[in-house]
């Protein structure tokens, strides 16, 4: 038996903390509306940790940040999926679901870490390190995984290095997550250039000045985050690590040096946290919303394709990640 679906009336209490009682109004008629069409077309919606609340909370079937989201991806008992998340998510969501229909709400949700580097640019790196395996992530155009030996996210880079037993390795296209990560192992780490445009504006001054202001806070940092600002932080992971550390160690005042959405989303599930919150918007991210993604359910768009020939290698990368 198919049972009653949530309302946003009552849907509202999950998130009454973070979105004020004078906003839901704008919000109630879209979730109502993307819950019904969710059950109508079998649909299911995979919410990044970046997403605004009203979606995360109200309208996702599963969340979580890039790892988390390629592996429930796997095991989606859907006919249709909507990302709500930028298009490499997208794109992963669709070479582990090739008979399935994924949709991205919106085509421009790109991402400057994902734009930083081209197929060819892979392919000159392995003329320049002949025999060093590529170890790409997953932000990244399906076409630059097709051109990789593995893929990792923030979560499991470390295991994914660890995993090929060799002494040298091309991480790409984050700098900063590479030098990161090659401070943590002996593995030589060739990094390319890329940056996340959210996390480099981070800076080390930023966490003084957040230490001075709140005494005693607590500072979780994300791996795209300059190595500085990693070694002032008391702890760095991805958004997935960040959400367990608050739950695990349950600090009485943090502050999360990522995205925005993300205190929100985790200070929903922990009402006795004190969140401090500069953060960096991801403009990106933040194409996507209610609205469109009502639209995405109601005329089937954007649907991602991706070419055959592309699609065989770059998800050969991505589930080999899977099984480290
Ligand atoms: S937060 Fe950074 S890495 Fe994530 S989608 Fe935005 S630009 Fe890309």
């Amino acid at each position: 038996m198919i049972g009653a679906l949530p309302t946003a009336a009552s849907l509202y209490e999950r998130v009454r903390r973070v979105i004020p009682r004078v906003e839901w109004p704008a919000f109630a008629d879209d979730i109502d509306a993307i819950l019904a069409l969710k059950r109508e077309r079998n649909a299911a919606i995979l919410a990044h940790n970046y997403q605004t609340p009203e979606i995360f909370h109200c309208v996702a079937d599963i969340v979580g940040d890039s790892l988390a989201l390629a592996r429930e991806a796997m095991t989606v008992d859907a006919d249709l999926i909507v990302v709500a998340g930028v298009h490499f998510m997208a794109e992963t969501a669709k070479l582990l679901n090739p008979d399935k229909i994924v949709l991205i709400p919106d085509l421009r949700a790109g991402c400057s870490l994902a734009d930083s580097i081209t197929a060819e640019d892979v392919r000159l790196m392995r003329q320049r390190y002949p025999g060093v395996p590529v170890v790409t992530y997953v932000n990244t155009s399906a076409a630059v995984k097709a051109e990789s030996d593995i893929c990792c996210t923030s979560g499991n880079a470390l295991a994914v290095v660890k995993s090929l037993k060799v002494p040298r390795v091309i991480m790409l296209p984050d700098e900063y997550l590479a030098r990161n990560i090659a401070a943590q192992t002996k593995v030589e780490i060739i990094a390319w250039k890329g940056r996340c445009e959210v996390h480099e504006r981070f800076g080390p001054a930023d966490i003084r000045e957040l230490r001075e202001a709140h005494p005693g806070v607590t500072v979780l940092a994300h791996p795209e985050c300059p190595p500085e600002v990693v070694a002032e932080a008391d702890f760095a992971g991805s958004t997935a690590a960040m959400s367990d550390y608050v739950g695990r160690h349950k600090p009485a005042r943090v502050v999360l040096m990522t995205e925005c959405s993300m205190s929100d989303n985790v200070a929903v599930e922990h009402p006795d946290v004190d969140f401090v919150r500069p953060c960096n918007l991801c403009p990106h991210m933040k194409r996507i919303t209610l609205g469109n993604i009502r639209s995405a359910l109601e005329e089937n768009r954007h649907i991602v394709t991706i070419d055959p020939r592309v699609a065989e290698r770059a998800r050969w990368a991505v589930e080999r990640m899977l099984f480290v």
